[in-house]
């Protein structure tokens, strides 16, 4: 499978409507990944109907059973978090302070802890309005494990794609941080999604070093273009910067966001703006794909 990460660095650049944009013109060629896991929303751009999901285990928690527990309270000082306290006389561990370190199962003479599989979050698959897959999952409120949560739902995509889904439409979180890594961790193209004002170019600028540092090919797509003149010379100038080729500029025009916002693939919006913009943006990727298949093939 090809896979192509789309990626900003920041949030509200637009990398979902853009994806989930791919994604749906490619069609059945394609399952898509909405590896923002924290705010999982490629769903909604896409009209997609969940078909099935299943328990994400972020790792083993401990549970202490009560009828094991003497209350001789060894266990609550060893705990650095203070995740355990006494209840009269029976020990309990405050799950949402538990950090996972395992101290205190050594110190406890009547063996009272028993390891259990911690919930983290739910895996979906999704049927979107086209007929393709989705794989998205949601991490629950303070859980630390996003990063291997994006590469559960890679993975699922992975099972699940067929010989047909020759693409992979991976949205990555925002950000750098490890949940980023792990979306762009072996993707054959990152498009850079860069945002035309000061703060979506600033964090372009630092997902740009990140991919230089993963060695991960680039492209780019400045979108919000039109606003401030400044700004889009600013952007090609970064693109330029670290080599990343423009695939296209996106103006900015509430037009994308009614098609995204009503779950409309853009390129079958009524509104030939829409359509036209995603069509040939759509139609260099797969043009900068051929290219870099043809550079690894003389390459060898
Ligand atoms: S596993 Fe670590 S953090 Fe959790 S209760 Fe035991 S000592 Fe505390
Ligand atoms: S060390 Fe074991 S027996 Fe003692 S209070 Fe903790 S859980 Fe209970």
């Amino acid at each position: 499978m090809y896979q192509i990460a789309v990626a900003s660095g920041k949030g509200g650049a637009g990398k979902t409507s853009i994806s989930a944009a791919l994604a749906s013109w490619l069609g059945n060629s394609a399952i898509s990944c909405d590896c923002d896991v924290d705010a999982a929303n490629t769903a909604l751009a896409m009209e997609a109907v969940i078909q099935s999901s299943e328990i994400y285990y972020s790792g083993t928690a401990w549970e202490i059973q009560q009828s094991s527990c003497t209350g001789c309270g060894r266990c609550v000082p060893v705990c650095h978090f203070g995740a355990i306290h006494m209840q009269k006389t029976l020990a309990v561990i405050d799950e949402a302070l538990c950090e996972r370190c395992g101290n205190c199962v050594g110190v406890c003479p009547s063996a009272a802890f028993k390891p259990v599989q911690k919930t983290g979050g739910e895996l979906f698959i999704s049927k979107t309005a086209n007929g393709s897959l989705l794989v998205h999952a949601e991490l629950l409120p303070g859980e630390d494990t996003s990063g291997k949560l994006v590469r559960a739902v890679r993975q699922k995509a992975e099972e699940l794609a067929t010989d047909q889904q020759t693409f992979c439409i991976i949205d990555a979180p925002p950000g750098i941080g490890c949940p980023v890594i792990a979306a762009l961790q072996g993707c054959n193209l990152a498009i850079v999604v860069i945002e035309a004002g000061q703060s979506g170019i600033r964090d372009a600028k630092r997902l740009f070093e990140l991919l230089a540092s993963m060695k991960r090919p680039h492209a780019s797509i400045i979108n919000k273009t039109g606003i401030d003149a400044g700004a889009d010379a600013q952007a090609r100038q970064l693109a330029g910067h670290f080599g990343s080729r423009i695939l296209a500029e996106l103006p900015y025009d509430k037009r994308f966001r009614e098609a995204t916002e009503q779950g409309i693939a853009w390129h079958t919006y009524t509104d030939s703006f829409v359509a036209e913009h995603s069509c040939s943006l759509c139609t260099a990727v797969i043009q900068i794909k051929g290219e870099l298949d043809d550079k690894s093939h003389t390459d060898r």
